[in-house]
């Protein structure tokens, strides 16, 4: 076949072209089989060298166009296997002729003999090629199994066959030599083969032709080299197909495509020890040994025994010194593992401690750095070398150093890991907080291993949640918990050193003002601001603190003497009552102070202390806004008396104890009364009349003033109603309303029920509530308002002027009347600026459509200017205090109207 037509069958592409190679191999296959068969069956001279000439030359077709096809990278080995068989072929043909053609029967040796054996060499080669090629260096142990493998078959050949020929006496010296010449080439063959088996290279399905192809060979050539010894063999028999089927394996090694695989160098070790391959290795030799000795009489001759032992000998050594190899080999692995092993632990703790967050010392005893790890770069900012020779001293902070260095050395001693937190100095300057934990290391000369961590953040956050744990969170200042220590400390302090020692409670007047009107930003501010304003007025040994909602205290300690109090809550009130500048307003900080002093026998406890300053501050507030009274003995009446009082306020109110007064309300222009204003009176069985101010701030903080405005509601509604309905006047009745009754869902309800039972028209209802409810948030507030309007009640607000509301807001709320409070009438005949206020109001109310009603009028003067101010209504002492219902039936029977002059009042109305 030319070269051109390859060409043109690879141009058919990978499929096509694997296709014809796959054809090709069995092709040959079929080809081989075919005429292997034919040469057994057939007994012609013609079909003989025919078909020998097949089996033959076909391999060397096969080997060479396998190389052609797959082009291996060494085709050397299968140009010395096809020229093998190229021998082998020629040395058949030599044979059959003289055979069939010539009829003579081919001698001892013959000329086909000398191609026969060129063939082994030629093989041999051709695998050690291979061989080399697989395994590149040297694979000793590979070598020495196959000499030990090759040596073993070699004795039991040698003692089987060789030795026979060397001993037949009827043959020539060269014919001995030729018919042992079989046999020694077939241990050639096998040391080889064997090579080739107990190599580590690739195991492609061409490596298993060709070395299975060996197994025939060598069998059908002992076969024939025994048949020989006895002359028994015939040619063209059984024997023939071994070798052709060798010949069959060989080409089809040759035309199957991994036959380029079959020669590729493996990179590696050296192969494991398998079980088959030991169990050849120690069972051949045993068995060789042994077969020779049990079944020939190679002992009996003279050159018998020595061969015997020396091979046995042989053998043995070989086996010892692959044991030996093994061996070392096994040292050497171990030997590298471990020392892989050990590199990687020492480098993985060795990471381990260079990467570690805690900082790792070690110091000699007298604490001088050996070893540092470079975290302390990170910690403390020094380079771990500059730390060397240094010691560890110069680092802990003075005050630090006694228990530092104890810890460490004890940890040291008693060989237990010891921990302390001391201050450690950083390259900048400053100090850490450092938690170490000193061990020792148990060696000749001892040594510490310091394993010290930052512990700043921790502290500082131990700190915080200490200082949160005793102080108020959004002024800073100590609270009761704290407050209450504090005292308890100066008490105990004191009993030693007698100087006077004072606690100071203080009240905010107004804060519920701003907190209503403003919202709780500007009243949380307006805390702040009063606790600076606190910590300034004070000494640095003194301690204020908050103890809740707009209540604080102050710890005075080592007065000079007990006035100095006095002036220090002075000094507090005159420091609140320039203006706060908040929410874009100007608020005065009102407060009241009690004081209590610590009597120079007494031992107080501190509650006691703290309960009487707050008595004080009751009684200071109970006598007007922005003062301070020194607690005395009988303050604690006042004090007890508010929580009877409290207690007291519901079995009243359930026992129908309290009353209503109504003050008359007038028409500043003509002096005629045009309406009341109901007032809470409770008349206490025991206690005699109380007043408002005094009991309805509790029945606010209890409650209760639910109840009570729902009751003075219906006194009043009741009361306008009758007089509605005799004919008294359109007289309009005016009740207080708290903010917690308007926040009752109930409330608007509550109204309407009791208008509808007590048959007063709605628009002589005035609901008088005051300015918080105009503050920011109350928006749910305003539309109870507008449910309220709705009723067709008229709202009025109280005191207006006297909160914080901005007054911008006021237009969008339903009010009808303005009420101008006492402090702005009370200041009219005497100031400019107080007259300006009421004014202020009385414009403010035209523009806005409202009524006026002025409150307090105690004064004719005032009356007059009021009027002249266009305040249309008035109510005051000038005109009425407040009276029973029945006082007023007096005064409306009798059509009584106010004068400038008390002669004004009719003998017969005039109160009681
Ligand atoms: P208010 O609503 O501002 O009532 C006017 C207060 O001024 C009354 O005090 C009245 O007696 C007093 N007053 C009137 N004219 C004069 C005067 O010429 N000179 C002086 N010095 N005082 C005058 P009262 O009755 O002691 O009530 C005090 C406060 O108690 C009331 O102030 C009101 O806020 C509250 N109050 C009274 N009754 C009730 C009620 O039933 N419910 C609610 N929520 N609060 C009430
Ligand atoms: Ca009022
Ligand atoms: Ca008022």
């Amino acid at each position: 076949m030319s070269h051109g037509a390859w060409r043109v069958a690879d141009g058919w592409g990978v499929r096509g072209s694997l296709r014809v190679r796959a054809g090709l191999l069995g092709g040959f296959v079929a080809v081989m089989v075919a005429a292997g068969a034919i040469g057994l069956g057939s007994d012609g001279a013609a079909a003989e060298l025919g078909t020998t000439a097949v089996e033959d030359l076909l391999p060397v077709a096969a080997l060479l166009l396998g190389v052609r096809l797959y082009r291996p990278r060494r085709p050397a080995p299968w140009r010395l296997f096809a020229a093998g068989q190229a021998c082998v072929a020629v040395g058949d043909l030599i044979y059959d002729y003289d055979s069939y053609v010539r009829g003579v029967e081919p001698g001892l040796p013959s000329a086909a003999d000398g191609w026969y054996l060129a063939m082994y060499p030629l093989i041999a080669t051709g695998m050690l090629a291979v061989v080399r090629r697989r395994v590149p260096g040297r694979d000793l142990a590979a070598l020495l199994d196959a000499l030990l493998i090759t040596i073993a078959l070699g004795l039991l050949t040698w003692a089987f066959l060789i030795e026979r020929y060397l001993g037949t006496a009827d043959l020539s010296p060269l014919a001995q030599l030729t018919s042992a010449g079989y046999p020694l080439m077939d241990v050639l063959l096998l040391a080889v083969l064997s090579r080739l088996l107990f190599d580590r290279g690739p195991r492609p399905p061409s490596f298993y032709l060709l070395a299975g192809g060996m197994l025939p060979l060598l069998l059908s050539d002992i076969v024939f080299a025994a048949g020989r010894t006895t002359s028994t063999f015939e040619p063209g028999g059984i024997v023939d197909s071994g070798w052709v089927v060798y010949y069959a394996c060989l080409g089809a090694a040759a035309l199957h495509p991994s036959m380029a695989r079959l020669n590729e160098p493996v990179p590696g070790g050296a192969p494991r020890l398998r079980g088959i391959r030991f169990g050849v290795l120690t069972s051949v030799p045993a068995l060789s040994t042994t077969l020779v000795i049990a079944f020939t009489d190679v002992l009996d001759d003279p050159a018998g025994p020595p061969v015997v032992i020396a091979t046995s000998v042989l053998l043995w050594a070989m086996a010892l010194g692959r044991a030996n190899g093994l061996l070392r080999q096994l040292r050497r692995t171990t030997a590298l593992n471990e020392d892989l092993h050990r590199r990687e632990t020492d480098e993985r703790f060795q990471r381990l401690i260079e990467n570690s967050s805690d900082v790792i010392t070690v110091v000699d005893t007298d604490l001088t750095v050996r070893y540092q790890t470079p975290s302390v770069r990170r910690v403390l900012g020094y380079e771990p070398d500059d730390l060397l020779g240094t010691n560890l001293i110069a680092l802990i902070h003075p005050d630090d150093l006694p228990v530092a260095t104890g810890s460490i050395t004890a940890g040291g001693t008693r060989r237990l890991p010891a921990s302390v937190v001391c201050r450690l100095l950083c390259r900048d300057g400053s100090y850490i907080h450092a938690e170490t934990v000193a061990s020792t290391v148990p060696t000749a000369s001892p040594q510490y291993v310091l394993t010290t961590r930052d512990v700043t953040a921790r502290r500082a956050l131990e700190e915080q949640l200490r200082h949160q744990a005793f102080h108020d969170s959004l002024t800073g200042l100590a609270n009761r918990a704290l407050f209450v220590d504090r005292v308890r400390h100066a008490l105990d302090r004191r009993s030693l050193a007698d100087s006077p020692l004072a606690v100071l409670f203080l009240d905010l007047d107004n804060f519920r003002t701003v907190n209503d009107s403003l919202g709780h930003d500007a009243g949380d501010a307006l805390l702040i601001a009063v606790a600076e304003r606190l910590r300034l007025c004070l000494r640095s040994s003194d301690t204020p603190a908050r103890l809740g909602g707009d209540e604080f205290a102050v710890l005075l300690e080592d007065l000079t003497d007990r006035a100095e109090a006095a002036t220090v809550a002075a000094r507090i009130l005159a420091a609140l009552r320039s203006p706060f500048p908040l929410a874009e307003q100007e608020i005065t900080g009102w407060a009241s102070v009690g004081v209590a002093l610590v009597d120079l026998d007494a031992i107080p406890r501190p509650e006691d202390l703290l309960r009487d300053a707050e008595a004080a501050m009751f009684v200071a507030k109970s006598q007007g806004r922005g003062g301070h009274v020194v607690f005395t003995p009988t303050m604690h009446a006042a004090m007890v008396r508010r929580l009877a009082l409290t207690a007291e306020l519901r079995t009243s109110l359930v026992e129908g104890q309290f009353a209503v007064h109504y003050q008359p309300i007038l028409s500043l222009s003509d002096g005629r009364i045009t309406g009341v204003e109901t007032l809470a009176r409770w008349p206490h069985p025991t206690r005699g009349m109380i007043g408002p101010d005094e009991f309805i701030p509790l029945a606010e903080e209890s409650g209760l003033i639910v109840p009570l405005g729902r009751w003075v509601l219906e006194q009043g509604c009741t009361e306008g109603a009758r007089w509605h309905a005799a004919g008294l006047g359109p007289l309009t009745i005016g009740v207080n309303v708290s903010l917690r009754q308007i926040e009752d869902p109930a409330f608007t309800g509550e109204v309407a029920a009791i208008l509808g039972a007590s048959g007063l028209p709605p628009h002589l209802l005035t609901l008088e509530i005051t300015e918080s409810f105009l503050a920011e948030e109350s928006d749910s507030v305003l539309e109870r308002l507008r449910s309220l309007k709705r009723l067709g009640v008229r709202l009025a607000l109280d005191d207006f002027g006297t909160g914080y509301s901005s007054l911008s807001r006021l237009r969008g709320f339903p009010i009808d009347i303005l009420k101008i409070p006492k402090p702005f009438v009370d200041g009219i005949p005497h100031g400019a600026d107080q007259s300006a206020l009421a004014r202020t109001i009385t414009d403010l109310a035209r523009t806005l459509r409202m009524d006026v009603v002025a409150e307090g009028i105690e004064h004719w003067e005032q009356w007059a200017e009021l009027h002249r101010m266009a305040c249309h209504y008035g109510q005051g002492y000038y005109f009425a205090k407040p009276m029973p219902a029945g006082e007023i039936d007096k005064l409306l029977r009798c059509g009584w109207r106010a004068g400038p002059l008390e002669l004004a009042w009719p003998a017969q109305a005039r109160p009681a």
